[in-house]
C-alpha cells in the first residue's frame, strides 16, 4: 500500500499552500489520479481521512477524487488507445512500440479554502 505515502506528499503540499496564503482552512481538495498509477481509490480515501486529522488546515477537508484514463501512444501507427484495455500492444497495428502518455500521474487539480475574517 503506497497510497499513504502519496497522501502525505499531497497533504504536505496543500498545507504549505494554505500556510503561504494565510487561509483559515482548506475545505475541499480535488485530486486527479491516473488509473495506471497503481493507486487504489478506497485506500487513498481511507489514508486521507486518517491523515488530515493530524493537519493544521485540512481537518474538515472534503476530498474529490477524479480518475484519469490511462492513454498509450503507438509510435508505428501514431494512434492512441486506452491502456487498461489493451496493455502494451497497440490494438490497431499490434506493434509493441507504445508508451504511456497519461494515466500515471497524481495531481492536485483544485483547492477550495475559507479565508480568515479580516479585522478592521
Ligand atoms: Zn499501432
Amino acid at each position: 500500500m503506497h497510497e499513504l505515502g502519496i497522501v502525505i506528499e499531497v497533504v504536505k503540499q496543500v498545507e504549505q499552500l494554505a500556510k503561504e496564503n494565510d487561509v483559515e482552512k482548506v475545505t475541499e481538495l480535488t485530486i486527479e489520479v491516473g488509473e495506471v498509477s497503481g493507486v487504489v481509490k478506497e485506500y487513498f480515501e481511507d489514508a486521507f481521512k486518517w491523515f488530515i486529522k493530524k493537519t493544521e488546515y485540512m481537518k474538515e477537508c472534503a476530498l474529490k477524487y477524479i480518475t484519469i484514463q490511462g492513454i498509450s501512444y503507438c509510435e508505428d501507427c501514431k494512434q492512441t488507445y486506452p491502456t487498461t484495455k489493451y496493455g502494451k500492444e497497440c490494438p490497431n497495428c499490434h506493434s509493441p512500440h507504445t508508451y504511456l502518455v497519461s494515466g500515471k500521474e497524481v495531481m492536485i487539480k483544485d483547492i477550495k479554502v475559507q479565508n480568515k475574517q479580516k479585522e478592521n
